[in-house]
Protein backbone atom coordinates (compact mmCIF):
# COMPACT_ATOMS: atom_id res chain seq x y z
CA UNK A 1 0.00 0.00 0.00
CA UNK A 2 0.88 3.43 -0.33
CA UNK A 3 2.41 5.65 2.29
CA UNK A 4 0.06 8.26 1.42
CA UNK A 5 -3.26 5.61 1.46
CA UNK A 6 -1.74 4.68 5.21
CA UNK A 7 -1.55 8.32 6.36
CA UNK A 8 -4.91 8.41 4.86
CA UNK A 9 -6.24 5.33 6.09
CA UNK A 10 -4.75 6.53 9.92
CA UNK A 11 -7.22 9.56 10.35
CA UNK A 12 -4.69 11.57 12.09
CA UNK A 13 -3.32 8.82 14.15
CA UNK A 14 0.38 9.06 14.27
CA UNK A 15 2.13 6.17 13.15
CA UNK A 16 5.63 4.35 13.29
CA UNK A 17 8.15 3.45 11.08
CA UNK A 18 12.00 2.94 10.49
CA UNK A 19 14.87 2.79 8.63
CA UNK A 20 17.27 -0.01 8.28
CA UNK A 21 20.63 -0.63 6.26
CA UNK A 22 21.82 -4.01 4.42
CA UNK A 23 23.65 -5.96 6.15
CA UNK A 24 27.72 -5.86 5.02
CA UNK A 25 28.46 -7.93 1.85
CA UNK A 26 29.03 -11.90 3.91
CA UNK A 27 26.77 -11.47 6.87
CA UNK A 28 23.75 -13.11 7.74
CA UNK A 29 20.44 -11.58 6.75
CA UNK A 30 19.34 -13.06 10.59
CA UNK A 31 21.13 -10.37 11.76
CA UNK A 32 18.86 -7.79 9.61
CA UNK A 33 15.93 -9.66 11.53
CA UNK A 34 17.22 -9.61 14.88
CA UNK A 35 17.12 -6.05 14.90
CA UNK A 36 13.76 -6.21 12.90
CA UNK A 37 11.90 -8.75 14.96
CA UNK A 38 11.63 -6.54 18.55
CA UNK A 39 10.04 -3.16 16.48
CA UNK A 40 7.30 -4.94 14.73
CA UNK A 41 4.68 -5.14 17.97
CA UNK A 42 4.58 -1.29 17.18
CA UNK A 43 2.91 -2.34 13.64
CA UNK A 44 5.49 -0.17 11.78
CA UNK A 45 2.78 -0.08 8.27
CA UNK A 46 6.56 0.45 6.55
CA UNK A 47 10.24 -0.30 6.28
CA UNK A 48 12.65 1.60 4.73
CA UNK A 49 16.12 -0.10 3.13
CA UNK A 50 19.05 2.04 2.24
CA UNK A 51 21.01 2.16 -0.35
CA UNK A 52 25.01 2.47 -0.40
CA UNK A 53 26.90 4.05 -3.12
CA UNK A 54 29.52 1.86 -4.47
CA UNK A 55 33.06 2.44 -3.35
CA UNK A 56 36.78 2.01 -4.53
CA UNK A 57 39.02 -0.82 -3.63
CA UNK A 58 42.02 -1.96 -4.35
CA UNK A 59 43.15 -5.40 -5.95
CA UNK A 60 46.77 -6.62 -4.63
CA UNK A 61 47.65 -7.94 -8.26
CA UNK A 62 51.17 -10.12 -6.73
CA UNK A 63 53.35 -8.23 -9.12
CA UNK A 64 53.65 -4.54 -7.04
CA UNK A 65 50.83 -3.27 -8.67
CA UNK A 66 47.29 -2.52 -7.60
CA UNK A 67 43.87 -3.04 -9.44
CA UNK A 68 41.40 -0.05 -8.78
CA UNK A 69 38.15 -1.74 -9.02
CA UNK A 70 34.82 -0.74 -7.79
CA UNK A 71 32.17 -2.82 -5.12
CA UNK A 72 29.37 -1.97 -3.44
CA UNK A 73 29.39 -2.95 0.37
CA UNK A 74 26.16 -3.31 0.99
CA UNK A 75 24.23 -4.31 -1.93
CA UNK A 76 20.94 -6.08 -1.64
CA UNK A 77 18.68 -3.08 -1.37
CA UNK A 78 15.17 -4.29 -3.60
CA UNK A 79 16.09 -8.31 -2.50
CA UNK A 80 15.85 -7.14 1.31
CA UNK A 81 12.70 -5.70 0.72
CA UNK A 82 11.42 -8.46 -0.96
CA UNK A 83 12.40 -10.45 2.11
CA UNK A 84 10.44 -8.13 4.26
CA UNK A 85 7.36 -7.99 2.79
CA UNK A 86 7.60 -11.52 2.59
CA UNK A 87 8.27 -12.26 5.83
CA UNK A 88 6.80 -10.19 8.03
CA UNK A 89 3.81 -8.27 5.75
CA UNK A 90 4.28 -4.80 5.34
CA UNK A 91 5.23 -2.98 3.09
CA UNK A 92 9.21 -1.95 2.20
CA UNK A 93 10.74 1.02 0.18
CA UNK A 94 13.88 0.22 -1.21
CA UNK A 95 15.92 4.44 -1.72
CA UNK A 96 16.69 4.29 -5.09
CA UNK A 97 20.10 6.81 -5.86
CA UNK A 98 20.95 8.45 -9.20
CA UNK A 99 24.39 8.35 -7.85
CA UNK A 100 26.19 5.01 -9.06
CA UNK A 101 23.62 4.02 -11.40
CA UNK A 102 22.55 4.61 -15.31
CA UNK A 103 18.95 5.85 -16.07
CA UNK A 104 18.94 1.92 -17.36
CA UNK A 105 19.90 0.54 -14.47
CA UNK A 106 17.60 2.53 -12.62
CA UNK A 107 14.64 1.62 -15.01
CA UNK A 108 15.74 -2.33 -14.51
CA UNK A 109 15.57 -1.95 -10.83
CA UNK A 110 12.12 -0.17 -10.77
CA UNK A 111 10.71 -2.89 -13.26
CA UNK A 112 11.81 -5.53 -10.64
CA UNK A 113 9.92 -3.45 -7.69
CA UNK A 114 6.73 -3.22 -9.46
CA UNK A 115 6.98 -7.29 -9.80
CA UNK A 116 7.54 -7.78 -7.03
CA UNK A 117 4.62 -5.30 -5.43
CA UNK A 118 6.58 -2.41 -4.20
CA UNK A 119 4.39 0.54 -4.01
CA UNK A 120 6.77 3.11 -2.83
CA UNK A 121 10.32 4.36 -3.49
CA UNK A 122 12.41 6.93 -1.68
CA UNK A 123 14.13 8.73 -4.96
CA UNK A 124 17.61 10.61 -3.80
CA UNK A 125 20.55 11.58 -5.28
CA UNK A 126 23.06 10.24 -3.35
CA UNK A 127 26.18 12.02 -1.52
CA UNK A 128 29.31 11.92 -3.17
CA UNK A 129 31.25 8.89 -3.30
CA UNK A 130 34.06 9.15 -0.77
CA UNK A 131 36.85 9.41 -3.29
CA UNK A 132 35.15 12.62 -4.48
CA UNK A 133 35.31 15.98 -2.93
CA UNK A 134 31.62 16.49 -4.17
CA UNK A 135 28.90 14.81 -6.44
CA UNK A 136 29.40 14.22 -10.07
CA UNK A 137 26.82 12.57 -11.70
CA UNK A 138 26.98 9.04 -13.08
CA UNK A 139 27.88 8.87 -17.12
CA UNK A 140 24.28 8.18 -18.13
CA UNK A 141 22.59 8.48 -15.35
CA UNK A 142 20.64 11.30 -13.04
CA UNK A 143 21.80 14.05 -11.97
CA UNK A 144 19.81 15.48 -9.63
CA UNK A 145 16.74 13.85 -7.25
CA UNK A 146 14.63 15.67 -9.65
CA UNK A 147 15.00 14.09 -12.46
CA UNK A 148 14.84 10.88 -10.64
CA UNK A 149 11.37 11.57 -9.80
CA UNK A 150 11.06 12.57 -13.30
CA UNK A 151 11.81 9.32 -14.83
CA UNK A 152 9.39 7.07 -12.13
CA UNK A 153 6.96 10.09 -13.02
CA UNK A 154 7.02 9.12 -16.46
CA UNK A 155 7.06 5.36 -15.85
CA UNK A 156 3.73 5.96 -14.48
CA UNK A 157 2.78 7.01 -17.09
CA UNK A 158 3.98 3.74 -18.66
CA UNK A 159 7.15 5.90 -20.94
CA UNK A 160 10.15 3.66 -20.78
CA UNK A 161 13.73 4.82 -21.69
CA UNK A 162 13.66 3.91 -24.99
CA UNK A 163 10.28 3.49 -26.45
CA UNK A 164 8.42 5.73 -28.18
CA UNK A 165 5.22 4.29 -27.47
CA UNK A 166 3.01 4.94 -24.03
CA UNK A 167 2.23 1.67 -23.12
CA UNK A 168 -1.34 0.99 -21.69
CA UNK A 169 0.17 -1.10 -18.69
CA UNK A 170 1.68 1.34 -16.41
CA UNK A 171 3.08 1.51 -13.05
CA UNK A 172 1.92 3.51 -9.92
CA UNK A 173 4.87 3.98 -7.79
CA UNK A 174 4.58 6.33 -4.75
CA UNK A 175 7.75 8.33 -4.41
CA UNK A 176 8.95 9.80 -1.35
CA UNK A 177 11.75 12.73 -1.49
CA UNK A 178 14.65 14.22 1.06
CA UNK A 179 13.77 17.14 2.78
CA UNK A 180 16.25 19.27 5.49
CA UNK A 181 14.73 21.43 8.28
CA UNK A 182 18.48 23.15 8.26
CA UNK A 183 18.92 22.38 4.40
CA UNK A 184 20.88 20.64 2.17
CA UNK A 185 24.69 21.22 3.08
CA UNK A 186 25.31 22.25 -0.59
CA UNK A 187 22.39 24.84 -0.90
CA UNK A 188 23.31 27.94 -0.82
CA UNK A 189 19.94 29.00 1.71
CA UNK A 190 17.19 27.04 3.35
CA UNK A 191 14.93 29.38 1.08
CA UNK A 192 16.77 27.80 -2.61
CA UNK A 193 16.77 24.60 -0.55
CA UNK A 194 12.69 24.86 -0.58
CA UNK A 195 12.44 25.73 -3.83
CA UNK A 196 14.30 22.95 -5.21
CA UNK A 197 11.99 20.92 -2.59
CA UNK A 198 8.86 22.38 -4.64
CA UNK A 199 9.95 21.44 -7.99
CA UNK A 200 10.67 17.83 -6.81
CA UNK A 201 6.69 17.53 -5.41
CA UNK A 202 5.65 19.39 -8.74
CA UNK A 203 7.44 16.41 -10.34
CA UNK A 204 5.60 14.34 -9.19
CA UNK A 205 6.63 13.24 -5.57
CA UNK A 206 4.21 11.85 -3.18
CA UNK A 207 5.92 12.87 0.33
CA UNK A 208 9.00 14.09 2.26
CA UNK A 209 10.81 12.72 4.44
CA UNK A 210 13.23 14.77 6.68
CA UNK A 211 16.66 14.38 7.23
CA UNK A 212 16.93 13.72 11.06
CA UNK A 213 16.70 17.13 13.65
CA UNK A 214 17.32 17.79 17.35
CA UNK A 215 15.27 20.95 17.02
CA UNK A 216 11.66 20.39 16.70
CA UNK A 217 11.24 24.16 16.14
CA UNK A 218 13.35 23.71 13.31
CA UNK A 219 11.11 20.66 11.49
CA UNK A 220 7.90 23.09 12.14
CA UNK A 221 9.60 26.13 10.86
CA UNK A 222 10.23 23.82 7.98
CA UNK A 223 6.72 22.77 7.13
CA UNK A 224 5.36 26.04 7.66
CA UNK A 225 7.59 27.74 5.27
CA UNK A 226 6.87 25.00 2.98
CA UNK A 227 3.18 24.85 3.02
CA UNK A 228 3.62 28.66 2.25
CA UNK A 229 5.04 27.94 -0.58
CA UNK A 230 2.83 25.57 -1.47
CA UNK A 231 4.11 22.04 -0.59
CA UNK A 232 1.40 20.29 0.39
CA UNK A 233 2.34 16.89 0.63
CA UNK A 234 2.72 14.88 4.00
CA UNK A 235 6.29 16.06 5.73
CA UNK A 236 7.58 13.00 7.44
CA UNK A 237 10.09 14.10 10.23
CA UNK A 238 13.22 11.63 10.46
CA UNK A 239 14.03 11.06 14.01
CA UNK A 240 18.08 9.83 15.12
CA UNK A 241 18.37 8.72 18.69
CA UNK A 242 22.27 9.83 19.85
CA UNK A 243 23.97 6.12 20.92
CA UNK A 244 27.56 7.23 21.41
CA UNK A 245 29.56 10.01 22.38
CA UNK A 246 30.88 10.71 18.96
CA UNK A 247 27.91 11.06 17.61
CA UNK A 248 28.44 14.86 19.28
CA UNK A 249 31.22 15.40 16.13
CA UNK A 250 30.26 12.94 13.80
CA UNK A 251 26.76 14.20 13.19
CA UNK A 252 27.17 17.81 12.37
CA UNK A 253 29.96 16.59 10.44
CA UNK A 254 28.18 14.16 7.89
CA UNK A 255 25.18 15.75 8.24
CA UNK A 256 25.24 19.84 8.57
CA UNK A 257 22.94 20.00 11.41
CA UNK A 258 23.09 21.42 14.46
CA UNK A 259 22.76 19.74 18.33
CA UNK A 260 21.12 21.44 21.25
CA UNK A 261 23.13 22.71 24.28
CA UNK A 262 21.54 21.07 26.81
CA UNK A 263 21.69 17.62 24.75
CA UNK A 264 25.14 18.31 23.90
CA UNK A 265 25.86 18.80 28.10
CA UNK A 266 23.95 16.04 28.77
CA UNK A 267 26.04 14.02 26.72
CA UNK A 268 29.32 15.25 27.81
CA UNK A 269 28.01 14.62 31.06
CA UNK A 270 27.85 10.85 30.62
CA UNK A 271 30.78 8.64 31.59
CA UNK A 272 30.45 5.72 29.15
CA UNK A 273 28.60 5.43 25.79
CA UNK A 274 25.80 3.31 27.70
CA UNK A 275 24.91 6.54 29.93
CA UNK A 276 24.75 8.07 26.07
CA UNK A 277 22.37 5.40 25.32
CA UNK A 278 20.26 5.96 27.36
CA UNK A 279 20.55 9.81 26.69
CA UNK A 280 19.60 9.02 23.62
CA UNK A 281 16.66 7.51 24.35
CA UNK A 282 15.21 10.12 26.84
CA UNK A 283 15.78 13.11 24.46
CA UNK A 284 14.18 10.59 21.45
CA UNK A 285 11.09 10.16 23.44
CA UNK A 286 10.58 13.94 24.41
CA UNK A 287 11.08 14.87 21.16
CA UNK A 288 8.83 12.10 19.39
CA UNK A 289 6.04 13.24 22.35
CA UNK A 290 5.92 16.95 20.82
CA UNK A 291 6.18 15.62 17.28
CA UNK A 292 3.40 13.31 18.01
CA UNK A 293 0.78 16.19 19.84
CA UNK A 294 1.75 18.22 16.99
CA UNK A 295 0.27 15.26 14.72
CA UNK A 296 2.83 14.11 12.44
CA UNK A 297 1.48 11.92 10.51
CA UNK A 298 4.84 9.52 11.09
CA UNK A 299 7.29 8.96 13.58
CA UNK A 300 10.22 7.58 11.37
CA UNK A 301 13.59 6.35 12.91
CA UNK A 302 16.84 5.96 11.39
CA UNK A 303 17.82 2.79 12.89
CA UNK A 304 21.41 2.23 11.56
CA UNK A 305 21.40 -1.30 12.22
CA UNK A 306 20.57 -1.56 16.07
CA UNK A 307 16.83 -1.30 17.25
CA UNK A 308 17.52 -1.86 21.16
CA UNK A 309 17.08 2.10 21.63
CA UNK A 310 14.33 2.36 19.22
CA UNK A 311 12.38 -0.34 21.20
CA UNK A 312 12.57 1.76 23.87
CA UNK A 313 11.61 4.88 22.70
CA UNK A 314 8.49 3.08 20.81
CA UNK A 315 7.15 1.57 23.65
CA UNK A 316 7.38 5.01 25.55
CA UNK A 317 4.73 5.95 21.98
CA UNK A 318 3.08 3.11 20.38
P1 LIG B 1 18.67 16.64 -4.38
O1 LIG B 1 17.24 16.86 -4.11
O2 LIG B 1 19.06 16.38 -5.80
O3 LIG B 1 19.44 17.92 -3.84
C1 LIG B 1 20.85 17.92 -3.73
C2 LIG B 1 21.37 19.36 -3.70
O4 LIG B 1 21.22 19.95 -4.99
C3 LIG B 1 20.59 20.26 -2.75
O5 LIG B 1 21.50 21.19 -2.22
C4 LIG B 1 19.58 20.98 -3.66
O6 LIG B 1 19.21 22.24 -3.13
C5 LIG B 1 20.39 21.10 -4.94
N1 LIG B 1 19.60 21.06 -6.16
C6 LIG B 1 18.52 20.31 -6.43
N2 LIG B 1 18.11 20.50 -7.69
C7 LIG B 1 18.99 21.37 -8.25
C8 LIG B 1 19.12 21.95 -9.54
N3 LIG B 1 18.28 21.66 -10.53
N4 LIG B 1 20.16 22.80 -9.76
C9 LIG B 1 21.03 23.10 -8.76
N5 LIG B 1 20.94 22.59 -7.51
C10 LIG B 1 19.94 21.73 -7.27
N6 LIG B 1 21.96 8.64 0.83
C11 LIG B 1 22.36 7.43 0.38
O7 LIG B 1 23.44 7.30 -0.20
N7 LIG B 1 21.55 6.32 0.54
C12 LIG B 1 20.34 6.39 1.14
O8 LIG B 1 19.65 5.38 1.25
C13 LIG B 1 19.91 7.66 1.64
N8 LIG B 1 18.71 7.80 2.26
C14 LIG B 1 18.32 9.03 2.67
C15 LIG B 1 17.05 9.19 3.27
C16 LIG B 1 16.63 10.43 3.72
C17 LIG B 1 15.25 10.57 4.35
C18 LIG B 1 17.47 11.56 3.59
C19 LIG B 1 17.04 12.89 4.12
C20 LIG B 1 18.72 11.43 3.00
C21 LIG B 1 19.15 10.18 2.53
N9 LIG B 1 20.39 10.02 1.91
C22 LIG B 1 20.77 8.79 1.45
C23 LIG B 1 21.30 11.15 1.76
C24 LIG B 1 21.11 11.91 0.43
O9 LIG B 1 21.45 11.08 -0.66
C25 LIG B 1 22.01 13.13 0.48
O10 LIG B 1 21.56 14.04 1.44
C26 LIG B 1 22.31 13.81 -0.85
O11 LIG B 1 23.42 14.68 -0.66
C27 LIG B 1 21.16 14.67 -1.39
O12 LIG B 1 20.14 13.90 -1.83
P2 LIG B 1 18.75 14.59 -2.30
O13 LIG B 1 17.92 13.50 -2.82
O14 LIG B 1 18.22 15.47 -1.25
O15 LIG B 1 19.30 15.48 -3.52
Amino acid sequence: MKVTEHIKQANGKTLFSFEVIPPKKGMNIQDLYNNIDPLMEFNPPFIDVTTSREEFVFIDKGNGLLEKRITRMRPGTVGICASIMHKYKVDAIPHLLCGGFTKEETEYVLVDCHYLGIDNVVALRGDARKDEPYFVPTQGGNAYAIDLVRQIANLNKGRHLHDNDEEDHHYDFCVGVAGYPEKHMEAPSLTTDLKRLKEKVDAGADYVVTQMFFDNQKYFDFVKKAQEIGITVPIIPGIKPIAVKRHLQLLPQVFKIDLPQELIEAVEGCKDNKAVRQVGIEFAIAQSKELKAAGVPFLHYYSMGKSDNIKAIASALF
